[in-house]
């Protein structure tokens, strides 16, 4: 494979066929069944996520790992999650985990503007060469602590209620953090993984009038969601709830 993700025309078609067999069993059969997000997860080219000799492997019903200790989501659960947001096009996307800026690069085809915040610095820097190298320009990848939400103009002045229409959660959370609650539009929906470090139901959550809403998904496994409202400080003594 060369440095921007092109292989031989051959090798590329066998991921297109293993990318159409991956949406077609793994998630429309599977009760997957908004157009636009199966669109989209025909669209990214999962494979150019993963390091080389994970390649073969991108497209089979399982979460990979990227490096860090950390995974690239199951393609299942990825387009279950967006799909649970509800995108139509317009919206400002925050999601809190970026790792490899696979599901980052999904919502970039289904909303407005997406932020993707990751607490690991070699993940966060090379999910932004790869988007930019790929072409998705709608993204923008942040370094730091998500958990406590992130402003969306890049400024930390300002009246601290950044909203967006949509957030995606896609760490293990112990419980909802409030500033993502805070960070929620008026109607928008937030989707995050919440339980025990070993099980956790998907939750969406809407907000209405300034209050919530929220029902269980599905049954899911994350890693943990770390930071001031995950599993532990990111920052040894840094304060929390
Ligand atoms: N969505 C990713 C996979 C997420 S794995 C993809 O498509 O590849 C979860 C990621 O959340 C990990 O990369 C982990 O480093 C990150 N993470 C954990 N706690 C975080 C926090 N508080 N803020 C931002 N990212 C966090």
């Amino acid at each position: 494979m060369s440095e921007n993700g092109n292989t031989c025309p051959a090798v590329e078609e066998n991921f297109e066929a293993a990318r159409r067999e991956m949406v077609a069993r793994q998630i429309r059969e599977r009760g997957i069944h908004s157009k636009r997000v199966l669109d989209a997860m025909m669209d990214v080219r999962r494979h150019l996520f993963v390091s080389r000799d994970q390649a073969s492997q991108a497209y089979a019903d399982e979460p990979l790992p990227i490096g860090k200790a950390q995974t690239i989501s199951q393609p299942f659960m990825v387009a279950a999650m967006a799909e649970a947001l509800s995108l139509e096009g317009s919206e400002r996307v925050l999601e809190v985990g970026a790792g490899s800026g696979y599901q980052a690069a999904v919502l970039s085809l289904l909303a407005r503007k997406v932020v993707a915040v990751e607490t690991q610095p070699a993940l966060a820097a090379a999910a932004r060469e790869r988007l930019s190298r790929l072409g998705y320009s709608n993204v923008r990848i942040e370094e730091g602590d998500g958990s406590m939400g992130w402003p969306p103009d890049n400024s930390l002045e300002g009246p601290p209620t950044a909203e967006y229409e949509a957030i995606l959660v896609s760490a293990a959370a112990p419980a909802v953090p409030p500033p993502l609650v805070v960070q929620l539009a008026e109607g928008g929906r937030l989707v995050i993984p919440v339980g025990g470090s070993e099980n956790q139901e998907l939750l969406q959550i809407v907000k209405r009038h300034g209050r919530t809403t929220q029902r269980s998904l599905y049954a899911c496994r994350f890693v943990p969601l770390l930071g001031r409202y995950g599993w532990n400080p990111i920052a040894p003594g840094s304060p929390r709830e």
